[in-house]
């Protein structure tokens, strides 16, 4: 399997050649420094969650085009979230990409671990993408419409994410949710 960081550094590259984009204005679209980009296209960084998403949210693309090679994504290959968590650098959240986004379906879906006071706020989406939270173990807050809003086990959100909104965990173990993240590319052509 590619190294994660081999594969990050391929996908930005390609990413920006697909939009002719230099280093400087992937700088300005994403609010990352072209530093820090040069480093990850070199593989020399190992970005954390929160970077991943400014470079995701500026290319207006899913967040596992950078993390999932694109490969037979339809079947009935076995996801295991035991397996597949892992926690990006310097970061009290863990990923487990369950679902990579894939176009035919329009939709990625992450089971996200929020460690005890993990708190991040999340740059705005492109317009249209749409986010569901489902509470699978302990309780966490999510910042929608400016209000932070309990969640517990069980509970079930969809909400626009084309505004600010976060995610925070200020209990004492950690807190476990599928977050379902809905990409309308074409809003016309999905009506
Ligand atoms: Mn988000």
């Amino acid at each position: 399997m590619l190294d994660p960081n081999e594969y990050l550094a391929q996908a930005l590259k390609a990413q920006r050649q697909a939009r002719g984009w230099s280093l400087d204005q992937t700088a300005r679209e994403t609010g990352v420094s072209k530093a820090m980009l040069g480093q990850i296209e070199r593989g020399e960084s190992s970005p954390t969650i929160a970077t991943l998403w400014k470079i995701a949210t500026g290319f207006n693309v899913a967040l596992s085009e950078f993390t999932d090679p694109r490969g037979n994504r339809i079947g009935n290959e076995l996801r295991q979230a035991g397996r597949l968590r892992h926690q990006p650098a310097a970061d009290q959240m863990l990923v487990a990409s369950l679902f990579p986004y894939d176009p035919a379906f329009g939709f990625e879906l992450f089971e996200l671990t929020l460690l005890p006071g993990y708190e991040r706020l999340s740059e705005p989406h492109a317009q249209g993408v749409t986010e569901h939270v489902i509470v699978i173990r302990g309780d966490m807050e999510l910042l929608i419409d400016g209000n932070w809003q309990r969640l517990q086990e069980g509970d079930a959100v969809r909400f626009p994410a084309d505004g600010p909104h976060g995610y925070r965990n200020f209990g004492q173990t950690p807190a476990v949710f599928h977050n379902l993240i809905h990409y309308c590319h074409d809003r016309e052509q999905a009506r």
